[in-house]
């Protein structure tokens, strides 16, 4: 071991703890579901999972899995261009292609990967990206891979958009990239807008839906709901949220995913999905397109949930979608929430610095379609004591 990289490590994560920005692992010991097991405490209410439909533990999709790896094995064996695609990955690109409306996609292993693999693979060093400086992590380090120069818009700010693209007409192809629901605020990206602004000044657009697939426009995303699909380039999706299992994907023209094929690194370079995986993702899908009622439920409690915590006294910010962050400022204070919260047999985790900006630390909550009234009102009574013993209602 290296002294000095040992030291260092040391000093870092001390700075850490004196700010209150660490933050220590939560282990499940349950399925993700509607009430979990952490700590070895039962029933724990878990209001932190993406798993929004409550797909991640299905029997269908556990089924599916199970007969995959039975038909398949329990791995691809390669990477996809080389000799790891079995027909059950191809088999879920085009159920994903007919679900989205889309000529066609292509499955990476991450939502995270899919951003990696596609923006430095569409941009050139004589091209410019315009991208929404709220956006995902994963755009931004996508973003830093491409040669291309950049440019941030404030966010959903239109006027601040149409000045970037002004700035950038010298550019051989513009690339606008936004997040479609942004993930710690939950409001929604005006897409219509940013398409009349595109077309006006010949500019391609990117959508990461990864916390709208599964949630908006019938399961088929933020592009869909507001009926622009066709006039978006490039669709991310995430197969790891809603979808409950794991990957990320790329929706768009035959032309774009031909050459992601080609180029895309992480697509090239990282090994294929496990059959197992490919396979329950299908089963999520014939689930969302045949019964609407997951995501009617989920609607339903993100609207109680969310009327439930402001008749609190919570502010609740700017949330459109079931990501109902709870306002509290302070690090210190959302930790003492999250852990207030957590006494209360509640799980819902403060999100500091540097994932939001400091002084915006909140306590993010995510109703999902497989909570009952009763789980919700059990966290609404938690949220009530904990919130007055803190003094923030
Ligand atoms: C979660 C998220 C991702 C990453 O998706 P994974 O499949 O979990 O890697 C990408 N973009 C956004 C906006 C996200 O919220």
């Amino acid at each position: 071991m290296n002294d000095t990289l040992q030291t260092w490590l040391g000093g870092q994560i001390q700075a850490l703890k004196e700010q209150n920005l660490y933050k220590p692992l939560v282990v499940m010991d349950s399925p993700s579901g509607a009430r979990i097991t952490v700590n070895g405490r039962p029933g724990i209410i878990n209001l932190s999972s993406n798993n929004y439909l409550g797909l991640a533990n299905h029997p269908k999709l556990k089924e599916a899995a199970t007969e995959a790896v039975k038909r398949w094995g329990a791995g691809a064996g390669a990477v996809r261009p080389i000799i790891g695609t079995m027909q059950v990955h191809m088999d879920l690109e085009k159920r994903l292609a007919e679900f989205k409306h889309v000529e066609a996609t292509l499955v990476f292993q991450s939502g995270f990967t899919a951003n990696a693999g596609v923006i430095p693979t569409i941009t050139d060093g004589d091209d410019a990206i315009i991208t929404d400086e709220l956006n995902h992590a994963s755009i931004i380090d996508g973003v830093r891979l491409s040669k291309a120069s950049r440019k941030i818009y404030k966010h959903n700010d239109m006027a601040s958009l149409k000045e970037a693209l002004i700035d950038t007409q010298g550019a051989k192809k513009r690339l606008i990239i936004t997040d479609g629901v942004f993930s710690m605020d939950g409001d929604v990206a005006p897409l219509p807008d940013i398409v009349e602004l595109a077309k006006q000044y010949d500019a391609a657009i990117m959508v990461d839906d990864a916390h709208g697939s599964g949630v908006l426009g019938g399961g088929r995303g933020t592009a869909y709901h507001f009926g622009v699909h066709n006039e978006i380039d490039v669709q991310l999706g995430t197969l790891s949220k809603a979808v409950g299992v794991m990957g990320g994907y790329i929706a768009g023209s035959g032309a774009l995913i031909d050459w992601l094929v080609q180029r895309a690194r992480p697509f090239l370079f990282s090994t294929a999905h496990t059959p197992a995986t490919a396979a329950a993702t299908i089963a999520a899908i014939d689930l969302m397109e045949n019964d609407p009622s997951f995501t009617e439920r989920l609607w339903e409690n993100a609207r109680y949930w969310k009327a439930g915590l402001q008749a609190l006294g919570f502010n609740t910010g700017i949330s459109e979608t079931p990501i109902t962050p709870v306002m509290v400022g302070e690090e210190a204070a959302a930790q003492a929430l999250q852990r207030a919260l957590l006494e209360e047999g509640v799980m819902a985790l403060a999100i500091v610095f540097p994932t939001v900006a400091r002084g915006k630390a909140r306590i993010r909550s995510m109703p999902s379609a497989m909570h009952s009234k009763e789980d919700l009102d059990d966290a609404l009574g938690a949220f009530e004591r904990a919130g007055k013993r803190l003094g923030l209602i």
